[in-house]
């Protein structure tokens, strides 16, 4: 049972806890991970390649090393100088692309200027793209075929599944347009039958046209943009955001919010994911359930149920 929201309002929501969910299904994919290890004889093998020292990468790649491990994967995390050339980072891709222990391939983003993120992720064998950014896995979603699927969208969708069953004929509004997240989610909920409208920085009525949805997901990364008069009564609202307000102190840590101004939005909804313990938690275990999935993929197994 999710916890009540601290706020009160016309609607009790409900904050949708992402932590949980994401918990149980990281322990699916870890007990489908050792079935895997018992057929397969190997584990799943998930590498990360990490360039440079941004500060926020190196916190999501440890995340990722810890996940993978707690997950009965095996794999390495590959840190490379951020001089590193782009002969040496794709030269250490196609390493990875033909070696058979590797199932899955995530490439870090944002690389250092100096090297062309497409080229690069174009060079990843879209079979062992986890996470799924590959024009090859962007196309098969798109024309409906099995892909490997972009994990923060994917977790999304689980989310909302779990909250309101069939999304059929549901209006979803999606505010953002990345081909990482908006894109992406767009084309999920339309999978699921929902009636999707893709909002971006050129939407003209904005506020008027996500008071039309049932199914509100912001992706935009402005602090707090979606307002509480901007959220349909009984609507879900699925907050991609993560955002840092400058700290209120020197030397203090600012606080962590969303796209969406959480305690208004809340008087409105019936559920809304909060900002930590959303969605975050649930795209690493996305990619747990990506890497096990493209393993299976290229055993020749039958993708297991999650
Ligand atoms: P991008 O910057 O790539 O895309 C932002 C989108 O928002 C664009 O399509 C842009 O429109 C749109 N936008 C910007 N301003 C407005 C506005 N005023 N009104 C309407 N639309 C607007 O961001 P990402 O998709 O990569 O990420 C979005 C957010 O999600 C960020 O906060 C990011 O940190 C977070 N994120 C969280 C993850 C997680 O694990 N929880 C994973 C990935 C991202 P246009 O195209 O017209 O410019």
């Amino acid at each position: 049972m999710s916890p009540a929201l601290p706020t009160g309002g016309p609607t009790r929501g409900r904050a949708i806890d992402g932590k949980a969910a994401a918990a149980a299904l990281r322990e699916k994919v870890a007990e489908a991970a050792r079935e895997f290890s018992r057929k397969a004889l190997r584990k799943p093998g998930l590498h990360v390649v990490l360039v440079g020292e941004d500060p926020a990468s190196s916190v999501y790649v440890g995340a990722k090393e810890k996940a993978l491990n707690a997950a009965g994967m095996t794999g390495a995390v590959h840190r490379l100088p951020t001089d590193t050339s782009e002969g040496d980072l794709l030269g250490l891709v196609r390493k990875l692309n033909s070696d058979p222990a590797v199932d899955g391939i995530l490439v870090q983003l944002p690389l250092p200027s100096h090297l062309d993120e497409a080229k690069v992720l174009d060079t990843i064998d879209p079979a062992k793209d986890v996470d799924g950014f590959h024009v090859v896995n962007a196309g098969k979603l798109a024309v409906g075929k099995d892909a490997l699927v972009p994990c923060t969208p994917a977790g999304c969708i689980r989310l909302l599944k779990a909250e309101r069953g069939d999304l059929s004929g549901l209006h979803a509004v999606v505010i953002g347009r990345s081909n990482i997240v908006g894109k992406p989610m767009a084309q999920l909920l339309l999978a699921e039958n929902a009636t999707v409208t893709i909002a971006h920085s050129r939407t003209r009525n904005l506020p008027e046209l996500a008071k039309t949805a049932d199914i509100l997901v912001a992706a935009v990364g402005r602090p707090e943009m979606v307002k509480g008069d901007w959220v349909k009564e009984g609507a879900t609202v699925i907050d991609v955001g993560i955002n840092r307000l400058p700290p209120a102190e020197e030397g203090g840590k600012g606080k962590l919010v969303g796209d969406v101004a959480y305690d208004e939005a809340a008087k409105h909804a019936a559920a809304i994911t909060p900002v930590p313990g959303g969605v975050g938690p649930m795209t690493i275990a996305m990619l747990l359930a990506n890497t096990l999935a493209a393993a299976h993929a290229r055993e020749g197994f039958e993708a297991p149920s999650l």
